[in-house]
């Protein structure tokens, strides 16, 4: 299954929900699956860890659904030629710890 696949999945599966809810109360819900990410990642818990990512995947999909967004395309455009600061694969940019 392409991103793009598994972005209609998501806008088959939760439509009415999203379209419901809306984008910013969307955008919160992914917010808070990225917290439940970062919570994993620090229990070391492997098999949620995976849940999250998938959770944070999904709320992503709706967020770029109710914004018209194919973020297959998107990605592509903004990574497939490499980092988009440098243009490198692998990027060439300054290591840096923190955003
Ligand atoms: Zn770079």
């Amino acid at each position: 299954m392409r991103i793009r696949e598994f972005q209609e999945l998501i806008w088959k599966t939760y439509r009415h929900h999203d379209e419901k809810r809306g984008v910013t109360k969307t955008y919160e819900w992914l917010v808070s699956e990225v917290e439940e990410l970062g919570r994993a990642l620090s229990k070391d818990d492997m098999d949620n860890v995976k849940e999250e990512l998938a959770d944070v995947l999904a709320w992503l999909s709706s967020v770029a659904n109710l914004l018209n967004i194919d973020l297959e395309e998107a990605s592509i455009a903004r990574y497939g030629a490499g980092c988009p600061k440098c243009g490198y694969i692998p990027c060439r940019c300054s290591y840096r710890e923190k955003p």
